[in-house]
């Protein structure tokens, strides 16, 4: 089955009591355990709306099992300590999710693991690998500059030296890019973004091998970072127009990406899917679109970004990212804010930097609040 397909059948539970079309939800935390192998548990990740997510998602990513949780950071975090533990080594992209970043260097020194954070790059990533690597932790597109990596070259590189790799998919969803098919071990996404799709809900993913799963459900017990029946179902609901909510934000994202750069008062404009971008032909080899995600510098000799930021009109200035709806943020006072301003400097993140999240509207009507707070 294709993805369209796929997202809308897969996983539903078939409730024999009601014959109802969409899968029932199960709030039960207790369940009869005699004659049965397996009790479902909500810390068990076993529950039926549990079970409907995890089962659409490992078909639109291609995996064989996964385990979902409360949000994209429990799902990193467990992830991550399920594979390694003191005198291991990792090595990360230093453009990582800002939370990911702050859990390595705050956690893995307490726990005797060593680490390495290197540029957007595989060769980077092969030249950091030592005898003690055990896992390697990439991203792509990148956070807020869009940066892509080679994610097979990757793939290969750790295979050659039996280290166990994750990426981060959300910016990309499994709508636009499939991982486990280029070689790499473990997707992990922020459900919040685009597979909730609508702003309102919290929730992460891992998919895997049978093998890797078992090794992160294990360690999710531990942590226990599940998700509750109710927002399962509203995750379930969601995931059946992912195609069509990513399709149409890709489509949107690429028509900005393009009135933007052709804007006297825009300096830059960073999106995979333009041609001039550095990352165009890498992205056009391991994407079939480029994300509903893209980042502009004004020039602030013609428009302080502050100023621009309160003109528009239906763009709302506004944190996280993958809803339906239109939204901006200026990274350097929200994503990054924790960063020094040198560290911002030294990543590519200026003052100048607005990110937008491209929702679901008629891209015209988007291009007309962005040209009417441009010539405000
Ligand atoms: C938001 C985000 C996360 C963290 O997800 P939460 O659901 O906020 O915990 C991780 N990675 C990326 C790329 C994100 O955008």
């Amino acid at each position: 089955m294709r993805k369209e397909t796929i997202s809308v059948h897969s996983g539903s539970y078939h409730d024999a009591a009601t014959r109802g079309v969409n899968t029932p939800i199960f709030t039960s935390s207790s369940y009869e355990y005699l004659d049965r192998e397996e009790c479902p548990y909500p810390r068990y990740f076993n529950t039926p709306n549990q079970e409907a997510v995890v089962r659409k998602l490992c078909a639109l990513e291609g995996a064989e099992d996964g385990v979902l949780f409360s949000s994209g950071m429990a799902a990193l975090s467990t992830t991550i300590l399920a594979f390694v533990g003191a005198g291991d080594h990792v090595v990360l992209m230093d453009a990582l999710y800002g939370g990911t970043h702050a859990f390595a260097t705050d956690a893995f020194d307490r726990l005797g693991i060593t680490y390495s954070f290197v540029a957007t790059d595989a060769e980077a990533i092969a030249q950091a690998v030592t005898p003690a690597t055990r896992l390697i932790v990439i991203e792509s597109p990148t956070n807020p500059l869009l940066e892509i990596i080679d994610i097979h070259r990757v793939a290969d590189i750790a295979q050659a030296h039996g280290i166990v790799t994750i990426i981060d998919n959300t910016f990309a969803t499994p709508v636009n890019q499939t991982p486990l098919a280029l070689g790499i071990d473990i997707v992990v996404h922020s459900g919040t973004k685009y597979l909730g799709g609508h702003s309102d809900l919290s929730c992460g993913v891992a998919v895997a091998s049978y093998e890797h799963a078992e090794k992160i459900r294990a360690m999710a017990k531990h942590l226990g970072g599940n998700l509750n029946a109710t927002t399962c179902y509203l995750l379930e609901r969601s995931l059946k127009t992912l195609v069509l909510r990513v399709e149409r934000q890709s489509a949107n994202a690429l028509r900005i990406a393009q009135f933007l750069s052709n804007q006297s008062a825009v300096q830059q404009v960073y999106y995979p899917g333009l041609e001039s971008s550095t990352g165009h032909r890498l992205a056009a080899a391991q994407m079939t679109g480029c994300g509903g995600i893209l980042s502009f510098e004004l020039d602030a000799m013609q428009q302080q970004p502050e100023t621009f930021l309160r003109q528009l009109k239906l763009i709302r200035p506004a944190v996280s990212l993958g809803g339906v709806e239109t939204i901006i943020c200026a990274p350097h006072a929200t994503s990054h804010a924790k960063m020094s301003a040198e560290e911002r400097r030294r990543v590519g993140i200026s003052d100048a930097l607005l990110r937008l999240s491209i929702g679901i509207e008629h891209a015209d009507d988007l291009i007309a609040d962005l040209a009417q707070a441009l010539n405000g």
